[in-house]
């Protein structure tokens, strides 16, 4: 069987980056993160499934109880940087010592390795490339699930394999595993399904049909969905109306919908932590 992951990313609403509205102008806003994470494992448990969480390294600083129910309940525990600063706005030092101190917040809290990163809002670019995985490396990550292989109006590597991979960059292969978004084509563009806004799109059987699909040719699907996605009292705020369809779209049903998705993939979710220390890492990788 071929493996799929459940990854959440573990951030406030207000994390978000959208260019319509700073968001951190509400931080300080009342949050229902916490009985978000509690909804979030409950189901998790109710069909036995294990996820990959993407933490971000303020957030368990300030709230660590929550972090550490997350990975008491057996939950995988990686990082999504400190305070989701895009990665495209960051020099290479100042990279360096966002992922030192995450990993460092992380580990004391799980007693364990951190060897996962997902980037914030897919802020991979042309040109951090470079020093990207190198970066990642020399802080002890394995793995990234960074990239969004198409391009759209805040991010996107257009000219990035769409499969599990160690990237070649100017000719040398990183020592990174990069796990990339999985896109469908649709009316000439590849877009996301899996994950966040598309998920909230797509009805569940469509999602379900194009992951089995996938996995008949031997690609893995990670699903990916934040806490407050799922949150129905979600503070409403002034979005430009193209950022506000983004962030608002159907969250009314998106607990349904991750539900009926789990319900359906739960035998063929694995944390990314087990996956990429297992042999299915080899068949996979190409
Ligand atoms: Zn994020």
């Amino acid at each position: 069987m071929t493996p799929n992951f459940l990854t959440f990313d573990i951030e406030e609403w207000h994390n978000a980056n959208f260019s319509s509205l700073d968001l951190r102008l509400y931080k300080d806003s009342p949050s229902n993160l916490e009985s978000n994470i509690d909804k979030i494992i409950d189901i998790c448990a109710e069909y036995s499934v294990k996820s990959t969480c993407f933490v971000l390294g303020k957030l368990a600083q300030n709230k660590p109880q929550i972090i550490k129910k997350l990975y008491n309940a057996g939950h995988e525990i990686a990082s999504h940087s400190y305070n989701h600063k895009l990665i495209y706005n960051m020099t290479a030092e100042e990279f360096d010592e966002d992922t030192k101190r995450t990993c460092q917040i992380l580990e004391s809290l799980t007693g364990e390795k951190i060897v996962g990163f997902r980037a914030p809002s897919w802020s991979v670019s042309e040109t951090n490339l470079e020093w990207f995985y190198d970066v990642l490396y020399s802080n002890g990550i394995e793995y990234s699930s960074s990239v969004y292989p198409a391009k759209t109006y805040m991010y996107g590597l257009p000219d990035f394999p769409s499969h599990i991979h160690y990237p070649i960059i100017n000719g040398k292969t990183k020592k990174v595993l990069e796990i990339p978004q999985s896109l469908i084509s649709m009316f000439g563009k590849n877009v996301g399904f899996s994950g966040g806004f598309f998920l909230r799109v797509f009805p569940s059987w469509f999602i379900n049909r194009t992951i089995t699909q996938m996995n008949k040719q031997g690609n893995s699907v990670f699903v990916y969905l934040h806490p407050h996605e799922i949150d129905v009292n979600i503070p409403k705020v002034n979005l430009s109306k193209k950022e506000s369809l983004i962030f608002y779209w159907n969250i009314r049903n998106t607990e349904k919908k991750i539900r009926k998705i789990i319900n359906k993939q739960q035998n063929s979710f694995v944390d990314i932590k087990s996956f990429a220390a297992g042999p299915d890492l080899s068949l996979l990788v190409r």
